[in-house]
């Protein structure tokens, strides 16, 4: 029906909460999930670090949408990039220049580190690491890439082979080549470290004894996440980026940092290996890059990488390869990160503010075994033991193994927050605009859920 009075009918449906309901239930079929049992919040509505439900529910947002939304959500500068490229020229073959185009890759090479100056767009995380280990087989040609067990790369055929966690068993046996090692967790240490110094000189010896194995002119990459996401926010021991790095050169081996949920100012840096001064042959990137307002992701490549296909086509390509849309929100989000300051807010956030917060929540509750982060990228580890660091629910948890974090869960939701949680533990990962006072607000209600996990504890 068109709307007479203002004289601008919606093409769009705006439904009610049942109505979404009932035809997501009909029609929508959900990633990694059972169908049947699946009920997806109907959201309506958002802005800065808050949703609002079809029945009129306000959430925190917690989780950023998959730890994605860094800016926070309508950014109203790259909503209007966004509408503002759609009047102009909607979509464009990847084969042609545009303005969009060249400048989100020009601001993407400004804010990257080192000789990392070209990239190649692709749709989101999982074909920017498809990509990446394309370009390192080619380039070295070799075949075998080294890839971390704690570790999420996406969930293409390639990405789903190069993760380290349940989420590839499904899927394989994967592509060949793909050889995993264990990376650092003082916590849960592969090594048997008690200190992070151990931890790091153990992971690197064991890297180094994997590479001597496997034969170090059969490997073409190491990828790792430089800060682990989903499996746990795991912060490199100081040392380690920069023995891989060292490794890697020594072996003519492609360094490849998959920084689809660390960049963009999670970790309080444009690219997380700032914090430590590292400079990889390949950062994979996605999400942040625009907040994920349209699907974008790509690889940042090294002169050294690029120069191998000045002359040899890449065989590789998407048809949405910079997509106009998608670059124009990269411009548009990129400008306000600087406009705003959004990468040293994230870093202030951490130092001052989400740091000490958590801390003091592990003094009150003996179920948070561990607390670690940095930038606005956070992990309560959850346990049933503090000594014998027994997690509060198994791993690989589903169904009622899982219940317990659940009820966390649905604790946190009652108190307005959503939160992101996976496994044993909750990632406190809000937008990196995320105020002062609504990130306390949030830490409030966490407390509060806790005490469902404390419930458990032996
Ligand atoms: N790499 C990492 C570190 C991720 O966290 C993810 C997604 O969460 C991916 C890759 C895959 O990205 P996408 O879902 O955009 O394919």
């Amino acid at each position: 029906m068109s709307d007479s009075t203002s004289g601008s009918a919606s093409l769009l449906p705006s439904y009610d909460a049942e109505t979404i309901r009932r035809l997501d239930k009909a029609h929508v079929f959900h990633s990694w999930s059972a169908q049947a049992q699946i009920a997806p919040l109907p959201v309506t509505r958002a802005e800065g670090s808050f949703f609002w439900d079809g029945d009129g529910n306000r959430f925190l947002d917690f989780s950023s949408q998959l730890v994605n939304v860094n800016i926070g959500h309508q950014h109203p500068a790259v909503v209007a990039a966004i509408q503002e490229q759609a009047g102009r020229l909607a979509t464009l073959a990847p084969g042609f220049g545009n303005d969009v185009r060249a400048e989100a890759a020009r601001l993407i090479a400004e804010v990257a580190p080192g000789d990392l100056d070209k990239v190649f767009f692709t749709n989101g995380g999982a074909e920017a690491n498809e990509n990446a280990i394309r370009m390192a087989r080619v380039h070295t040609g070799r075949h075998k890439v080294l890839s971390a067990y704690r570790s999420y790369h996406g969930a293409t055929a390639g990405a789903i082979a190069l993760t380290g966690d349940p989420r590839r068993w499904a899927s394989e046996p994967g592509i060949s080549g793909i050889v995993r090692y264990w990376g650092p967790y003082l916590y849960r240490s592969a090594f048997h470290a008690s200190t992070e110094a151990e931890e790091c000189e153990r992971a690197l010896a064991h890297l180094r004894d994997l590479v001597a194995v496997e034969g170090p002119q059969t490997i073409a990459a190491i990828i790792l996440e430089t800060v682990v996401g989903t499996n746990g926010i795991l912060v490199p021991p100081e040392g380690y980026l920069a023995g891989v790095r060292a490794l890697c050169d020594e072996f003519g081996i492609v360094m490849i940092a998959d920084e689809v949920m660390a960049g963009f100012a999670r970790c309080g840096e444009w690219f997380a290996v700032d914090r430590w001064g590292v400079v990889p042959d390949l950062i994979t990137f996605a999400k942040g890059v625009n907040s994920g307002y349209v699907p974008l992701g790509g690889v940042v490549i090294s002169e050294r990488i690029a120069a191998t296909f000045a002359d040899r086509p890449f065989p590789g390509g998407l048809t949405y390869s910079g997509h106009p849309l998608a670059c124009a929100s990269a411009v548009a989000s990129i400008n306000v990160m600087r406009e705003e300051k959004v990468v040293e807010n994230a870093r202030r956030l951490g130092d001052d503010v989400i740091g000490p917060a958590l801390r003091a929540l592990a003094d009150k509750h003996p179920s948070v075994g561990e607390v670690r982060g940095l930038g606005v990228f956070w992990a309560l580890e959850l346990v049933r033991d503090r000594t014998t660091r027994e997690p509060l629910v198994p791993f690989n948890a589903s169904g009622a193994d899982a219940a317990p974090m659940a009820a966390f869960a649905a604790a946190c939701k009652a108190g307005g927050v959503w939160p992101f949680v996976h496994f044993n533990r909750t990632h406190v990962v809000p937008p990196c605009t995320t105020s002062d006072e609504d990130v306390l607000a949030g830490i409030a209600v966490l407390d509060a859920a806790l005490d469902e996990a404390d419930k458990h504890y032996t």
